[in-house]
């Protein structure tokens, strides 16, 4: 029996033949689309030595070798899932402004280490520092790769073979793998947690000193929150049981707001801004999060500090690339004008859109489906994510899809394979679209996915 399934298997040459390879090829190199047969071929034939029903039609195959192809390249998609700052969706969107001089910058020669004054070597950093410190009244800045890995190359600078106190309660786990005991564990700092989850008083952060403490740590605990009764210490109590003790004081603010905008339920979010008021010496945070730009990890601080940390091996390990040089520079620049970051900026665009706005293009988007019957609009909330605002509810609204004889996971799985995909949410048993994190110019690209359901 399974040998006669094995002699089944069509042979490479039948597969080249089918018209789907045709498609295929004017899509991807030919040698690329044969890799991925062979691949298929393989995965049916183990397949079918453990289950004698396994489907070992051509169909099938080339179903195989379309996922292997397309499925995990890397493209755009539609996040209806509420979340502005999805992680898995890659955070936030970026200003066209600032994907145009990225494709600008990347595409030719730059001035990237090149100073045009002098016509000698000059550092790549030199104006997204004197553009941060204008934003937000820091003296010096320095950027990394990443958050986590400003976190890594603060403590290994200062850190190394010491101790740093940190309130228990913001030892913070964020999705995938990045804790903080984890990163100063491999920066060789010694961690000191003092008081309890809910409860640390600057009487805790005093007691632990001892002469082997370089720094106090602050994280802001940024994808959870402790309710009840709770205390943190006060950031200025902290800024000046540091001076008198003559520690660093270190911030780690995660989503990074660089302000306070006239946005209600941005309010509780600390800012850069206020941080950098109330003295502390390193403040750091994504650029990818609240701040709307590329990956990146901002350290904003002491001039000695930050001259100190651009000379420590690891900035090197950890530097920008001129992608992000680009994208950063062109985000930063937006800031200086509100009017245009209220526009410009995808992620504020989000933010700031209203209920009636959003009722405004769920009208139109339901006026042009041609199943108005399977679609619903009721009322629901969005949230940042990305570590940020972990009780913050925008109201928004939602687009439901029902139809009959289809579950909600199946429409789920039916919506991925649109193009672009289609990611919403499964709620109360429906598959749900939030509106507010379909950019709008991607409305039309959501009422032709929305029409597939037939
Ligand atoms: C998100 C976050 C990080 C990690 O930042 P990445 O840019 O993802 O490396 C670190 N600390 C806090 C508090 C965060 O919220």
């Amino acid at each position: 029996m399974k040998e006669n399934q094995l002699r089944k298997l069509p042979s490479m040459e039948t597969i080249l033949s089918n018209p789907v390879v045709m498609e295929l090829y004017k899509q991807y190199p030919r040698n690329l689309v044969k890799e991925a047969i062979n691949d298929a071929l393989e995965k049916i034939r183990l397949e079918s030595k453990n289950n004698p029903e396994q489907d070992i039609s051509i169909q099938n195959i080339m179903n195989e070798v379309r996922q292997i192809l397309s499925k995990r390249k890397i493209r755009k998609v539609l996040n209806g899932t509420g979340v502005l700052l999805h992680t898995n969706l890659g955070r936030s969107p970026l200003p066209m402004i600032s994907c145009i001089k990225v494709l600008e910058v990347m595409s030719s020669y730059s001035n990237l280490e090149y100073n045009l004054f002098s016509g000698e070597r000059g550092s790549r950093l030199e104006n997204i520092e004197y553009l941060i410190t204008k934003l937000t009244g820091g003296e010096s800045a320095f950027v990394v790769n990443n958050n986590a890995g400003a976190v890594l190359l603060v403590l290994s600078t200062f850190c190394r073979d010491k101790e740093v106190i940190v309130s228990r309660g913001e030892l913070v786990e964020i999705g995938g793998s990045f804790r903080v005991p984890d990163i100063m564990l491999q920066s060789g700092a010694k961690l000191v947690e003092v008081g309890t989850t809910n409860i640390t008083r600057i009487s805790d952060y005093a007691k632990a000193i001892n002469e082997n403490t370089s720094s106090l740590l602050k994280v802001h605990p940024s994808n959870f929150s402790i309710k009840g009764y709770t205390q943190q210490v006060d950031l200025k109590e902290l800024v000046s049981l540091g001076r008198d003790k003559n520690l660093i004081t270190i911030e780690d603010l995660g989503s990074g707001l660089l302000k306070n905008y006239p946005i209600e339920f941005l309010k509780p979010e600390p800012t850069v801004e206020d941080s950098i008021k109330a003295g502390v010496d390193l403040v750091l945070f994504s650029g990818d999060k609240l701040l709307g730009g590329p990956q990146c990890g901002i350290i904003i601080g002491k001039n000695h500090l930050i001259k100190i940390i651009k000379q420590h091996p690891l900035s090197r390990a950890l530097r920008i690339d001129k992608m992000t040089v680009a994208a950063l520079e062109a985000v930063l620049e937006i800031y200086f004008d509100e009017n245009r970051l209220f526009s410009e900026s995808p992620l504020f665009r989000m933010l700031l859109m209203d209920v009636s706005e959003l009722r405004k293009r769920a009208r139109y988007i339901l006026r042009k489906v041609i199943n108005k019957e399977y679609f619903k609009i009721i009322e629901g909330v969005s949230t940042t994510g990305g570590g940020s605002l972990p009780d913050c509810a925008i109201p928004t609204l939602l687009i439901t899809v029902k139809k009959e004889g289809k579950t909600a996971e199946e429409l789920s799985i039916y919506f991925r394979n649109t193009n672009p995909p289609l990611i919403g949410t499964i709620n109360n048993d429906t598959f749900t679209i939030d509106l507010r994190t379909i950019l709008e110019i991607q409305d039309e690209e959501l009422i032709t996915s929305l029409n597939k359901v037939l």
